[in-house]
């Protein structure tokens, strides 16, 4: 399976080039779209999401241009916005019930199997007879995520999902991803890069409607070895020191020191300590490069 995006930009009203002729190519697997606020993640979602044009470029699965025939792709797809609204009075499998219905499962019995089979991926059998209202964050997420799942969908799309979410909420949610993610596209979004690091076998960095990098998150950091470095100097003593480095994030270890984290082809410095390079130090330099 494949998802290709070639050229494809979208500028709004306003002028704004929310996706700047961004060209991408997705297998299965988990997808991490990664990068800042306003960077362009949304919009680029919605667009393979059918749910708004390019104005140019073309997106393509497994071959066909899939806005020459919407619908056979849309029976392929299932999308999880940002802010998906929930009924409020309706336990879970009553709501899962209707959403099956709408979607055309009309055999009792096919429906019945589905249900099952959505509720046990993810995770809410024990409270199916619950109404959705009163879910937690993590929870309405994995409702979206069933009711998504309903059709069978091999391109799943799911726009910054563990946002609000606290680390249980979000390590649960990520499993029901990584188990849909090994037979499907699984594209989600996020500026948190732990996200990506903990699940996806591939990623992109966008900023600005442009992509900066397509890479596996294994290959960004093995990248780095040997090039990322700890010192206990603020960046102006280290601009002092006139060695050429790429400040990536600083800290304070429990002494309440500053840590700075360079990155930088050789020891800038005699007091540098040779770190392990993290995702979270790609991330930086990509961001501050682009
Ligand atoms: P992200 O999801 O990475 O936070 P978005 O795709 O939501 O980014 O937004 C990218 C940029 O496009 C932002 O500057 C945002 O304000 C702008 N934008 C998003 N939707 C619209 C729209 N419908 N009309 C005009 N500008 C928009």
């Amino acid at each position: 399976m494949k998802l290709s995006l070639q050229n494809v930009t979208k500028t709004y009203p306003n002028g704004l080039k929310a996706i700047d002729n961004i060209t991408l190519n997705i297998s299965s697997g988990m997808f991490g779209l990664l990068g800042p606020n306003g960077a362009g993640k949304s919009s680029l979602m919605r667009t393979i999401a059918t749910l708004q044009l390019p104005d140019s470029g073309m997106l393509l699965f497994n071959g066909d241009n899939i806005f020459s025939n919407k619908l056979a792709y849309r029976k392929h797809l299932g999308y999880l916005p940002q802010d998906f609204g929930v009924y409020p009075k309706e336990s879970a499998l009553e709501l899962l019930n209707y959403f099956a219905v709408l979607k055309g499962i009309s055999s009792h019995k096919d429906r019945s199997i589905i249900l099952q089979r959505v509720l046990e991926i993810t995770n809410l059998q024990d409270v199916m007879h619950k109404r959705v209202s009163t879910f937690s964050g993590g929870m309405k997420q994995r409702f979206g995520i069933a009711q998504l799942l309903l059709n069978q969908p091999k391109v799943i799309i799911v726009d910054e999902p563990t946002a609000g979410l606290d680390p249980a909420e979000r390590s649960r949610f990520l499993n029901v991803l990584r188990n849909i993610g090994t037979e499907n596209i699984v594209i989600f979004s996020t500026h948190l890069v732990e996200d990506v690091r903990d699940l996806c076998n591939d990623l992109a960095v966008i900023n600005k409607g442009k992509l900066i990098t397509q890479i596996s998150p294994k290959e960004a950091t093995e990248n780095l070895k040997g090039k990322i470095w700890e010192i206990t100097l603020s960046e102006n003593e280290l601009i002092a020191s006139n060695r050429p480095f790429e400040k990536l994030s600083d800290r304070y270890n429990d002494i309440n020191q500053l840590i700075t984290r360079i990155y930088a082809k050789e020891k800038p410095l005699e007091n540098c300590i040779s770190v392990e390079p993290r995702l979270e130090d790609f991330y930086f330099l990509t961001l501050n490069r682009s």
